[in-house]
């Protein structure tokens, strides 16, 4: 039986960067996942702190630079009482201004093979075609991964720490105990396709994405290059029925009842290349857990957890959370923290950033409110001391924890930024503080955690 330090089940973009960020560290990490990549994924929308933080880590973010994706300055919506759509930049944070005031949209098959291919090149053994089955227990903890291998036969590894990143669909999440609560706030369900030659917003905000509410839901609208575009209508549950049937015509009903996006979509065509050339529908991916780990395995992404669209937040949350497991599992792995310790800080720093944007998203629904209520709202969430509009900014730009800041800003950007920076922030831009009492900080290169000086 083959024997690593850590497993992780599903290389997309929370798997592969546990899988990077602990083989970076010398450890021998196996990535399984089900599918042969590129394959389709949706959550197309990034935020800033994974191409600049996340993916600078990974040392891929020259690559994705060079990919050709869309960049994406901000978000417009039309969205509560306004008549008119209103644009939040991520240029409007203080913290994100200067060159990393941007993210991309991007085509998410060849975002997640960057991101696979960045993780084995750090050291992960990557298997593709291995689908796991389940875990089983060694010495009273997590022991290892059964999966069946591309030809069919089942298999077993061991691992010190198996990392749960398979996603929505994931069948080991319950092994760690504790169950799956789904949210009584989200319980939409998303029907989605890609036309060829729809609209752009004027610059700077062609890259935007546009969130547009109807009265069944609102709709996303994401240009993925200068043809694709990305629609999905995020349908309340009390309109579920307007889903049921044919979806080519509920599709094209939704359309009809949300006269902005019909106008954006008036010279355009269904795409018909695959993966583009049907439509999907999601639903129940609201949801929460009452447990994210045990002795020897963690969940991270939407094993764990996962909001709504609404800010591009779930591949923020799943390239966080896995950072933050790595470095759980780097500092246990090294035997300096007690793997308790090390998880806790883990979990709590987790929750944290997931209910931040879970309590902003329930006031954004639930708020027939103007941009200058959003923003208000962002401010006081964040107790954020500077204009309401950076508040706004900060939080769906996935910085308004210190320690993103800290990693995005402080040190794997360009020294301009930096030198900038600390012009900003002053002595916040160096040492940080633990995020709770008693609670652990990150090491200098990111990759683990440490008791903070006295
Ligand atoms: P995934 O990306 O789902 O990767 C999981 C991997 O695990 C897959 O490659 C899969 O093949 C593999 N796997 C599954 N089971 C097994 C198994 N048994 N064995 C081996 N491998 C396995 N997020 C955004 O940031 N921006 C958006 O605009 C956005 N829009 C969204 C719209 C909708 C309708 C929905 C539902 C979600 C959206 N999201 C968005 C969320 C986003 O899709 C997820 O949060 C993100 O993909 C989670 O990444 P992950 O790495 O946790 O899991």
């Amino acid at each position: 039986m083959d024997d690593y330090d850590v497993i992780v089940v599903g290389g997309g973009p929370g798997g592969s960067t546990v899988a990077g960020l602990t083989a970076a560290e010398g450890h021998r990490v196996l990535l399984l996942d089900k599918e042969r990549f590129p394959r389709y994924q949706i959550g197309e929308s990034l935020l800033p702190a994974t191409i600049h933080g996340i993916c600078a880590m990974l040392g891929v973010r020259e690559e994705i630079e060079r990919a050709g994706f869309v960049r994406k300055r901000g978000g417009t919506f039309k969205w509560g009482t306004g008549a008119e759509p209103w644009t939040f930049s991520f240029a409007a944070s203080e913290r994100m201004a200067g060159p990393t005031s941007y993210a991309y949209q991007v085509e998410r098959t060849r975002f997640d093979t960057l991101l696979l291919d960045a993780a084995r090149r750090l050291g992960a053994e990557v298997r593709q075609g291995h689908r796991a089955l389940g875990t089983f227990r060694a010495g009273g903890r997590i022991g290892g991964v059964r999966y069946t291998d591309d030809t069919g036969h089942e298999r077993r590894a061991t691992a010190r720490f198996v990392v749960d990143a398979s996603g929505h669909g994931s069948r080991l999440h319950h092994d760690v105990g504790g169950t799956r609560e789904y949210s009584p706030h989200f319980r939409n369900l998303a029907l989605f396709g890609y036309f060829e030659g729809g609209r752009r917003m004027p610059e700077p905000g062609s890259g935007n994405i546009l969130c547009v509410s109807f009265p069944d839901g609102w709709f996303w609208y994401i240009p993925l290059s200068d043809t694709l575009t990305s629609v999905g209508a995020v349908v309340k549950h009390e309109s579920a029925d307007k889903v049921q049937g044919d979806p080519d015509a509920a599709y094209t009903a939704l359309i009809g009842a949300c006269p902005l996006i019909g106008e954006f979509l008036r010279d355009a065509r269904r795409a018909t290349e695959p993966p583009y050339d049907r439509l999907r529908v999601r639903k129940d991916y609201s949801y929460d857990r009452t447990v994210l780990w045990c002795p020897g395995m963690v969940l991270v992404g939407d094993a764990a957890c996962f909001i709504d669209p609404v800010f591009s937040s779930g591949v923020h949350l799943a390239t966080y959370s896995a950072l933050l497991a790595a470095r759980s599992i780097n500092s246990a792995l090294s035997g300096l923290l007690a793997e308790n310790r090390c998880f806790a800080e883990f979990e709590a720093r987790y929750r944290r950033e997931f209910g931040l944007f879970r309590d902003f998203l329930i006031t954004f629904y639930e708020l027939d409110a103007d941009e200058g209520d959003y923003f208000r709202h962002a401010r006081r969430l964040t107790s954020h001391h500077g204009a309401a509009d950076e508040a706004f900014a900060d939080l769906v730009g996935g910085v308004s924890s210190k320690d993103f800041s800290r990693k995005m800003f402080g040190e794997v950007l360009a020294e301009g930024v930096q030198l900038q920076l600390r012009g900003l922030l002053g002595d916040a831009a160096g040492d940080e503080p633990p995020m709770f009492p008693g609670g652990l900080v990150p090491t200098a290169d990111g990759r683990r955690w440490r008791v903070p000086d006295a």
